[in-house]
């Protein structure tokens, strides 16, 4: 019998539905929420994700603007602009698209942003709040990939969870943040022996290697529930990092590549704005 799927247009849009409505009761109380978005260069994918945050958050009443610097433009410009936007009151989250051109630092970039207006969640400050358990600004690809889960009614607690790669946007912090939902973590990488042994282990898998469907149906326990945060583009369209066709007759639950994990972290970041807003104490 094949596997049920983890719909993430499903999730995402009973969280836009919460976002939506925090939004308007912010601005019933004169808080218009902004998230301000910084892209340098001229890379096509950045350009596609950024217009599509614009048009998302036009639509659920989040203000969006968007600044475009040319792949010459210096850092310390990038870094002037921010130095403005951390201090402008009314933006309330920063994004920086990646990648940056080549001649910029991307570690000095990212951490020049205000950790309370870090939607993105890459300030080591951040970063530290997963390991510490405490309330910061999480990354929206991680918390696509538990709230997934949760909110398809999956228990995490006690499950062994193995996750394929540790990456530093998706696999690395998800150790930590599926360490706090008291699953029995397992991290694998290039350097793992017996990849298909470990992953046999997991009631729960999760796929972040960004290799076109690596992770073989033959490896998976089961019944096991298997979450793909991979995008990889293949002829005629993007396929995830899990061999979906085959897999989902061995699995129990599979998120699928469209439609899965990628759905979520729009709203994700929409909702760390929000998250942000309180952090500012506004
Ligand atoms: P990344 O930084 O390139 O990390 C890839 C990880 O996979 C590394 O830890 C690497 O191991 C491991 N890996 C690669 N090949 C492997 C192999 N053959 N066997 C075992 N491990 C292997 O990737 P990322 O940025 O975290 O992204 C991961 C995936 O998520 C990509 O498909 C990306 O497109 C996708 N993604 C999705 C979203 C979304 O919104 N859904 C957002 C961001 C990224 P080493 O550490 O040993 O090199």
């Amino acid at each position: 019998m094949s596997a049920q799927l983890l719909d993430g247009k499903k999730v995402a849009a009973s969280i836009r539905e919460e976002v939506k409505a925090e939004v308007a009761a912010l601005r019933e109380r004169g808080v218009a929420p902004k998230l301000s978005v910084i892209l340098a260069g001229d890379d096509p994918a950045s350009v596609v994700y950024a217009r599509s945050k614009e048009k998302s958050c036009n639509n659920i009443g989040i203000d969006f603007e968007l600044f475009t610097l040319p792949g010459t433009a210096q850092e310390e410009e990038v870094l002037a602009l921010l130095d403005k936007l951390n201090k402008d009151d009314s933006v309330h989250g920063i994004m920086i698209e990646l990648p940056l051109p080549k001649h910029m630092d991307k570690k000095k970039v990212l951490e020049a942003v205000l950790p309370i207006k870090d939607v993105d969640g890459v300030h080591p400050i951040n970063r530290g709040y997963i390991l510490s358990g405490g309330d910061g600004l999480f990354p929206a690809t991680p918390q696509s990939c538990i709230e997934l889960m949760l909110r398809s009614g999956v228990e995490i607690k006690g499950k062994n969870a193995v996750i394929v790669g540790r990456g530093e946007t998706v696999g690395k912090p998800l150790v930590f943040m599926m360490l706090n939902q008291n699953a029995t973590v397992t991290v694998c990488h290039t350097k793992t022996q017996d990849l298909p042994g470990q992953v046999a282990k997991g009631d729960i898998v999760v796929a972040a290697v960004g290799r076109a469907k690596m992770v073989k149906a033959d490896w998976i326990k089961p019944g096991a529930i298997v979450v793909d945060a991979g995008i990889n583009e293949i002829e005629g369209g993007i396929c995830g990092d899990v061999d979906f066709e085959n897999a989902r007759e061995v699995a129990g639950l599979i998120s699928p590549v469209p439609g899965g994990v990628g759905s979520l972290t729009t709203v994700l970041i929409q909702r760390n704005v929000l998250k942000a807003i309180k952090l500012q104490g506004k």
